[in-house]
């Protein structure tokens, strides 16, 4: 019998009740230390005082008005996101899918409104992930995520990863821009080198063409900067962000160069919840502390030190760790034994990971932890990585005693 709740998720067995900074609590008393984050969401850590401050101050004011009106929190937001970034303009929408529709529209509409409405493609990279909706799944190209839905949205050519030429050779007369995520998250931690950004930014402008990045995942700090394309000292035109931007209240931004944007007049886009009061007064205060000074320094410290840590566990674990990628916080560990079981023994040592593709199992802690919760992660894995490599041991053991 089906459940209640649809059942499209395969979930895990485990429920929180609570949760403190880097932490969340069993409702028996169980403490686990979250380095999934609710996959690059928490990263303020869990009841941040300035998070529920400004949502419970906001919801005794006004929870929602729509977009008829003007909403202040939302044009404060914007000047935040405009004066931090590349950007000149934001669309606040709910999710990450939702900042990307926007950014696929937007992208098609900068031609259309050039004169050029036959330039409707974006190219996009093998591994990708963009959301769950008709068009992101067609741009995601993933055939396990269009199987059944019908035909897949035209208009999303796909290269290898990381393969320059192919997506050079793929330019022609319908495309409107490249669309990647700087480092595929759902797809293993996949880092495109700063040099291929470099050179995509350059073939983008070579053939006048836009470079739409998806960093829902790799925004607001995860990698060290605030965005990942700071990493290759490049910019993009438009830009989808949301996972960590409103710290857990579900909130996504579509940001854009005025060029860029140039197509977006009045009545082409819209949404009833996007940039709602709520999402806004939280999302801000979650600006203010992405934008101290102390905040991205910090971030890329504890990187570099997880780093160097999770190098001795692979060296310790060869039979567990093949490789360990990524930049700032948000680490990959590619396992040598199925990611699954890696993600599942962490858990018995109640450290929360997220698995992804290739085999990879995805460390996303809060960005506010301190070095004492990586030598906590670190023995949890150690002690997971042990419990592995015992059991390889007891199966080959089981196998060569077999008749
Ligand atoms: C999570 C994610 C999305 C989709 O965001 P939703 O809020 O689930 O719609 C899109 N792109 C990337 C890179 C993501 O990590």
């Amino acid at each position: 019998m089906i459940t209640p709740v649809l059942p499209t998720y395969a979930r895990t067995d485990l429920e929180f009740e609570r949760g403190e900074g880097p932490y969340l609590m069993t409702a028996g008393g169980e403490r686990y230390l979250d380095f999934g984050a609710g996959i690059a969401v928490n990263a303020f850590g869990h009841a941040h005082p300035a998070l529920i401050a400004a949502l419970t101050d906001q919801a005794g004011k006004v929870w929602h008005t729509s977009n008829i009106y003007r909403i202040p929190g939302q044009e404060q937001l914007a000047r935040r996101l405009v004066g931090a970034t590349f950007a000149d303009t934001v669309f606040f929408t709910n999710s990450g899918a939702e900042a990307l529709e926007c950014a696929i529209k937007m992208a098609r509409k900068y031609h259309a409104a050039g004169g050029a409405p036959e330039r409707y493609e974006l190219i996009t990279m093998e591994g990708a992930f963009h959301g769950r909706t008709l068009a992101t799944i067609a741009a995601g190209g993933q055939r396990k995520y269009l199987e059944g839905f019908g035909p897949a949205m035209p208009g999303f050519p796909q290269v290898p990863f990381g393969d320059l030429k192919a997506l050079k050779a793929a330019i022609g007369p319908a495309t409107a821009g490249i669309l990647i995520e700087p480092i595929q998250g759902e797809g293993g931690i996949r880092v495109l080198p700063f040099e291929d950004m470099r050179r995509i930014r350059a073939i983008c402008d070579e053939a006048g063409i836009l470079l739409v990045l998806d960093e829902v995942q790799t925004g607001i700090g995860r990698t060290g900067k605030l965005f990942a394309h700071e990493l290759s000292g490049i910019a993009p035109d438009i830009m989808a962000i949301a996972k960590a931007l409103g710290g857990g209240f579900p909130v996504g931004a579509c940001l854009a160069s005025e060029v860029a944007a140039r197509g977006m007049t009045a009545g082409t886009h819209a949404s009833t919840f996007g940039g709602n009061p709520l999402a806004m007064a939280v999302a801000g205060a979650a600006m203010e502390l992405a934008l101290n000074e102390d905040f991205l320094p910090h971030v890329r410290m504890l990187g570099l030190k997880l780093r160097q840590k999770l190098a001795m566990l692979a060296d310790r674990f060869p039979r567990i760790v093949e490789t360990v990628r990524g930049e700032g916080l948000m680490i990959g560990i590619k396992c040598r034994v199925p990611n699954t079981d890696l993600v599942a023994a962490a858990r018995e040592q109640k450290l929360l990971t997220v698995g992804a593709g290739d085999n990879v199992v995805r460390l996303l802690p809060p960005l506010i932890i301190e070095e004492s919760h990586l030598d906590e992660a670190m023995e949890k894995l150690e002690a997971a990585c042990g419990a592995l490599d015992a059991g390889l041991d007891a199966s080959a053991t089981a196998a060569g005693t077999k008749p």
